[in-house]
Formats: structure tokens, C-alpha cells, sequence
């Protein structure tokens, strides 16, 4: 039988002097953009995330599902559009049938069922691009000043070159919805698009034309009480009873060499300013900075709510990895 997934005890949450705040570095680690949205969003969300702390809660939402839908895409497009499969991604987590949970079975089973109507829909367009890498982190050093350098780190979903032989990064978004999901992106990852189109021109020493967004929608079957098969004929059958562009969705962005210079700059001071904070955060610990209460359940619910709301560590735990999102 699938398994239910365990929460932690309470610990001191005021605790600033554990890796990985104590030994961190922004030259050696390296700064993400995640992090530095992080610090723009909320002083103590960055705080905390830097302090190694991280829910524990099983996510079976659409993050889960943008995941599951991360490894299948990038499996895709590494393996000369060979269309991955449920087994295949249950060896790759490490589970069966027996120890996966039952949340996390339904969405590979989502993704999966899901998969051969992404792969039909975008076959011929898909065809053409010439594919460079997908899913790769990278490691890049960034002169935030002519005196500081740091390293720009993340991963990004892929690179390719168009027909002209143009270079353009890749991003996969899930969401839940489609229009929802278009505004998000055009509105919210301007920041994170250009981090990565700066790092990947430093990092490969070539412009990069622009980004292709590539967006999926969750389908919004659930399990229920039904049984394993009962589930599965639902959302075959939910998904064929859609249009594909009720699910998919692409538009290209071009960022124009102005834009990526201003960027360049707008990076280089906030990389300073959050340096002097972290000084701060390192000599005076969680009790001098700030924290943004409107941030708390904005666009998205912060994944720290109840440890802010309750003064309460239970459901957390702590690691000494900054970005263990770049190891998965
Ligand atoms: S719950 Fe609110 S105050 Fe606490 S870290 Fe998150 S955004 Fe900041």
C-alpha cells in the first residue's frame, strides 16, 4: 500500500548560527534567483530559506505537478522526443507501486496520461528546434561590482537554437489555469527570464534571441474514492474530451540588448544591497530583519506561514543545502 509522509518535532527556530547561513558564500554558493525573489518578496522569507529551514509537508498541488511535469519534459527533450513513461518515472524516484504515496502515484499518473497529448499537439513544432541541453544547472561567475565577484547558480529547462541558428532558453510552466498562467509569466517572470538569459550569455559567451514559455495545465481530475483503474479511465478519458489548447499553451518573449544591459545593472545592486543585509542577518540574527506580512498569502501562500503564524518548527526541518532544488 502506498505510504503517508512523516512530519518533524519542534525545534528553535530563532537559530541563526547553523550551516548553512554560518558558512554560506555567496562567491562559493552562489546566489539564485529564487533567493534574491525571495529577499525582494519578504526580508525573513529569505531569512528563513538561507537558515536551512523547509516545509516537510507532502505538496500534491500544482507545484508537485510542475515537478512530476519538469521530469517528463526534460527526459523529452534529452532523449530525441522519446515519450517517457509512469514506470519509468517511479525508477527514477527510487519507488514502486508499494512505497510511492498515493498522492504522489496519481500525479505521475496525471503527468503520464497526460504526456502523449503534449507530445502529438507540439510534434511538428518540436521537430524543428534544435535542442542544445535540457534541464542543466549552471554556475556562473557575476562581477556584481569591479570588487565583488559572486556566482549566479541555477537550472534552467532548456536551450535551443531556432532555424536561424538563434539561441533561446526554454521555461516550462504548470499551472492551473491557462490565463492565469499566461498573465503570471508575463507579469512575474521577467525577473527570473532575464537572471537566466544574463547567466546563460555569460555562461556560454553568445546572445541568447529570447525565451519560448512553454505552459502546461494541471488536468483537475482527483482519485476520490474510486479505485486505481477507476482513476486512470477518468483522466484518459478527461483529457480526451479536451481540445489540446485547453492544456497547452506557448508564446515567445524577445529581450532586446537595452533591456538585458538594464538588467545587468539592476542586478548588480540588488546582489549589493542584499549583501549588506546578509551581513546584517549574520551579526544581529532573525530578530533584526524585516518581514512583509503582505507577502504572506499573496500570489502564492508562503511556504513558511504556520512557522511564522504559530512560532512553531513542527513540519519543518532543517538542512545544511541552500538550494536542494538544484540537486533534484
Ligand atoms: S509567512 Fe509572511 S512574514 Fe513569514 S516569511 Fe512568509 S512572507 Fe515573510
Amino acid at each position: 500500500m502506498p505510504k503517508k509522509a512523516k512530519k518533524s518535532t519542534s525545534q528553535d527556530v530563532k537559530d541563526t548560527t547553523v550551516i548553512p547561513l554560518k558558512s554560506y558564500s555567496m562567491k562559493e554558493h552562489g546566489v539564485t534567483q529564487s533567493l534574491l525573489i525571495s529577499y525582494l518578496t519578504c526580508r525573513m522569507q529569505a531569512a528563513l530559506s538561507l537558515c536551512g529551514w523547509k516545509s516537510e509537508g507532502e505538496d500534491v498541488g500544482v507545484t508537485k505537478f510542475g515537478t512530476v511535469m519538469h521530469w517528463f519534459l526534460s527526459q523529452y527533450y534529452s532523449t530525441g522526443l522519446q515519450i517517457p513513461t509512469y514506470e519509468q518515472y517511479l525508477e527514477h524516484i527510487g519507488r514502486d507501486e508499494h512505497t510511492i504515496t498515493t498522492a504522489e502515484a496519481d500525479i505521475a499518473f496525471l503527468v503520464s496520461a497526460q504526456f502523449p497529448a503534449y507530445a502529438a499537439y507540439y510534434r511538428t513544432m518540436d521537430r524543428r528546434l534544435n535542442i542544445v541541453e535540457a534541464e542543466s544547472s549552471f554556475e556562473v561567475p557575476y562581477m556584481a561590482t569591479p570588487q565583488h565577484e559572486v556566482c549566479l547558480r541555477g537550472k534552467r529547462d532548456g536551450l535551443y537554437r531556432d532555424g536561424k541558428g538563434r539561441l533561446w532558453l526554454m521555461e516550462h510552466k504548470s499551472v492551473s489555469n491557462l490565463d492565469e498562467g499566461r498573465k503570471s509569466m508575463q507579469l512575474n517572470f521577467c525577473f527570473q527570464t532575464l537572471f537566466y538569459i544574463l547567466a546563460t550569455e555569460f555562461d556560454l559567451g553568445e546572445e541568447v534571441a529570447g525565451v519560448l514559455y512553454n505552459i502546461v495545465r494541471r488536468p483537475g481530475n482527483r482519485r476520490g474514492k474510486g479505485t486505481t483503474e477507476a482513476f486512470r479511465k477518468r483522466v484518459v478519458e478527461t483529457i480526451k474530451g479536451h481540445e489540446p489548447e485547453y492544456y497547452f499553451a506557448r508564446f515567445e518573449v524577445v529581450y532586446t540588448p537595452k533591456q538585458k544591459r538594464e538588467f545587468n545593472r539592476r542586478l548588480g545592486r540588488l546582489v549589493m544591497e542584499f549583501k549588506l543585509w546578509l551581513e546584517g542577518l549574520r551579526a544581529n540574527g532573525l530578530k533584526a530583519t524585516i518581514q512583509n506580512d503582505l507577502a504572506c498569502d499573496a500570489r502564492w501562500i508562503c511556504e513558511y506561514l504556520p512557522m511564522c503564524g504559530e512560532c512553531s518548527t513542527e513540519g519543518y526541518k532543517r538542512t545544511n543545502n541552500p538550494f536542494p532544488e538544484l540537486d533534484n
